[in-house]
């Protein structure tokens, strides 16, 4: 990818050697012939290397509130400093105050290994617990774990290096952790030093065990400066040392116009649209201890996230894009969000999706697809028809491709739920604008929406979130972006507790979900460019018909089995989803158009002349919509992005998919091919 994204595709898994003694059980690298920690005394190495070294404690004790803490490391390995690091944090940080790790692995362990390399730290069971929980499934990118409400986990999957020139976020204390340059030279490289001095905030520290030449030569040629302290136990000398002023590189001097606006207050926020979208970033605000005002005309989840069941899945394209990194991202991050906020799966199954090649075309693309990208088999594998039968529950006469992580949720109840988060306020009122304070924050006006009052409102925020679909437009700082409202109906059938019924759930052209409460959902139409949200019987046709075309023979089997489906007997809902052109939502800081268009005018002339101008932003105004049909995959995600965006923290996805989000994308694009001007 020419913006340095590397192959999506499987990590290569960590192999060990188990090695025994006195001291217990330790992990040993096959590979690298290095141990991960000391058998003897692990705990006290790390607590010597990376948290005293780094002056954590003090530091860890002396944090505040307005940013989280931000430590980065290379190897994460067993994850044994990262649990000694928030131990610490837990037991020094002042109440409020959080705790934020990026940490990248190469070769990530597995579940199981990983739980016997960490079962000898009693103390830190809990912890490693949480870690274990959310473990993902080992896929290149960055993976999101939210450890405890105040301590998150990146996990970039890959090479260092790579991973860390992709970071959007900045340290302030590194790890400086990995096998031994002599056992692993590969990973001790000039880039490595210098993806970290550019990730550095000015003044952050890092401490590593080794002193070799390679890594004090790297680091001063990186800008940092060095000195020998005493290593631990027998090792005689380790490293620590700082960066005061790290390079002002942020890797967007060719696309300026997506540099991240500057942080601002973000104490009271206020998110327009209680669909998926809103109330997910509400959930991932509050979570941080920002003050939500949620606010919707009607009730959470009314709109296009009002059904009952909706099937949580993404549709990957055969090569690797950057939308498909979005959505595998999204869908992989949803999984373990709605596993914390829901482990008892009341709300959502993660039963697994079947994707059919229903056609020739279509398997087609999915071998494509499988040659091309060798994702894990814990996340998508190739079945035959025999598999695809057997764990739909139904005769089916395609194979195709099996998501197992995949499944459906409740988006009307989940929003809900998500609206009662403890820190958010929910406000039923109708928004008509949102008016700039002098104090640079916004106010927003409008009438309370509740039957029979219609008094004003006025709510007063640093910032605010428009997540209102593609009623976003109707807002003066929206207006332009392209959003296009797309009708779409779900059926819903009654089905006899005896009548056959997939097990898991199956796509096609449409979906067909397990049936949930003794009814059957399918669906959805697909009707861009129309908002009207009536449930129609020709809708109802078109859905038995698709049903048919992905379920050959299930509405046969129903009829002969005494459950016939019929139109009369059909329950749904019409609703309106909102979709950008290019189908990637819109997750981001809302472009000053005007100042864009005026700023970037010569790109139309010439495309290489990129202005040093950064993009100009509606101060504190962000906008998450255009989830189409897979907001459950994409919303939760972007919400992250939001929060992190406005809580100045390190990104959940690489800085390029971020930019591949923002809301500016097309009107750059309009403006480079001259079809807007100012
Ligand atoms: N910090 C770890 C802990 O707390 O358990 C121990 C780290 S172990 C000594 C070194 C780790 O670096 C291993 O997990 C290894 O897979 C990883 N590693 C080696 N080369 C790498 C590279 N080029 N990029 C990312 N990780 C790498």
């Amino acid at each position: 990818s020419p913006d340095g994204l590397p192959a999506l595709t499987a990590a290569t898994t960590a192999e060990l050697d188990w090695r025994e003694d006195d001291s217990g059980i330790s992990p040993h690298s096959r590979a690298f012939d290095d141990v991960y920690f000391s058998r003897h005394d692990g705990r006290a190495e790390t607590e010597h290397v990376f948290i005293a070294a780094n002056r954590l404690p003090q530091r860890f004790a002396a944090w505040h509130e307005q940013r989280p803490f931000v430590i980065g490391e290379t190897g994460f390995g067993t994850g044994l400093n990262v649990l000694c690091a928030w131990h610490s944090f837990e037991a020094l940080a002042p109440p409020g105050a959080r705790l934020h790790i990026v940490s990248t692995e190469r070769y990530p362990m597995s579940a199981e290994d990983l739980t016997r390399a960490l079962a000898g730290q009693p103390d830190l069971a809990d912890k490693a617990a949480a870690l274990i929980r959310q473990w993902p499934a080992a896929v290149t990118g960055v993976h999101r774990l939210v450890l405890s409400p105040r301590v998150i986990l990146d996990l970039h999957l890959g090479d260092s290096s790579e991973r860390l020139a992709l970071l959007d976020g900045l340290v302030d204390a590194w790890f400086l952790d990995g096998f031994a340059p002599s056992k692993n030279p590969e990973m001790w490289q000039p880039a490595l030093f210098a993806a970290m001095a550019a990730h550095s905030r000015p003044g952050a520290t890092f401490a590593t065990f080794t002193c070799a030449g390679i890594v004090k030569r790297g680091l001063k040629a990186a800008g940092f400066t060095w000195r020998k302290v005493p290593g631990h136990g027998r090792k005689r000398e380790m490293l620590a040392g700082e960066i005061d002023t790290p390079p002002d590189d942020t890797g967007r001097r060719h696309t300026p116009w997506f540099l991240p606006p500057e942080a601002r207050p973000c104490r009271r926020v206020a998110i327009v649209g209680a669909g998926i979208a809103g109330c997910s970033a509400a959930e991932a605000l509050a979570r941080r201890g920002v003050e939500v005002t949620l606010i919707d005309a009607s009730r959470p989840g009314s709109g296009g996230s009002g059904n009952v069941q909706g099937a949580l899945y993404v549709k990957l394209a055969a090569d690797t894009n950057h939308q498909s990194r979005v959505y595998l991202g999204g869908l992989l991050y949803s999984q373990r969000w709605l596993a914390r906020l829901d482990p008892e799966q009341r709300l959502w199954s993660p039963c697994g999706v079947l994707q059919l090649g229903a056609n020739e075309r279509e398997a087609r693309r999915q071998r494509r697809f499988l040659d091309h990208h060798g994702l894990p088999h814990t996340v998508v594998r190739g079945i035959d028809a025999d598999e695809a039968s057997s764990l739909a529950g139904l005769s089916l006469p395609h194979g195709g491709l099996y998501y197992p992580l995949a499944g459906w949720a409740r988006p009307r109840e989940l929003c809900e739920q998500l609206a009662r988060t403890p820190g958010v306020t929910f406000v039923q009122a109708s928004i008509d604008s949102i008016e700039p304070l002098e104090d640079g924050g916004w106010r927003l006006v409008g009438s309370h929406a509740p039957k029979g009052d219609h008094s004003s409102v006025a709510i007063e925020v640093d910032q605010v979130i428009v997540a209102a679909a593609y009623r976003s437009a109707d807002f003066s700082q929206v207006t332009g972006l392209p959003l296009q409202a797309v009708r779409g109906q779900v059926s819903r059938a009654p089905l006899a507790l005896e009548a056959p019924a997939p097990k898991r759930v199956v796509c096609a052209g449409g979906y067909v979900a397990p049936p949930l409460d003794g009814v059957l959902t399918f669906g959805a139409t697909f009707a861009p460019g129309r908002s009207d949200n009536d449930t129609l019987d020709e809708d109802h046709q078109a859905n038995l018909e698709e049903l048919d075309r992905t379920l050959p023979g299930y509405l046969d089997q129903l009829r002969q089995a005494g459950h016939p489906l019929a139109i009369e007997n059909l329950d749904g809902r019409g609703g309106v989803r909102c979709a950008s052109p290019d189908k990637t939502p819109y997750a981001g800081p809302l472009p000053d158009q005007p100042a864009w268009l005026r700023d970037y005018a010569v790109l139309a002339k010439d495309a290489t002349r990129v202005p040093d101008v950064a993009g100009s932003h509606h101060p504190g105004l962000w906008i998450s919509a255009a989830h189409g049909s897979r907001g459950l995959a994409s919303a939760p995600l972007c919400a992250e992005l939001l929060a992190s965006r406005i809580c100045d923290e390190p990104l959940p996805l690489e800085a390029p998919l971020a930019d591949h989000l923002h809301p500016g994308r097309r009107l750059i694009r309009d403006i480079v091919q001259g079809k807007r001007q100012g």
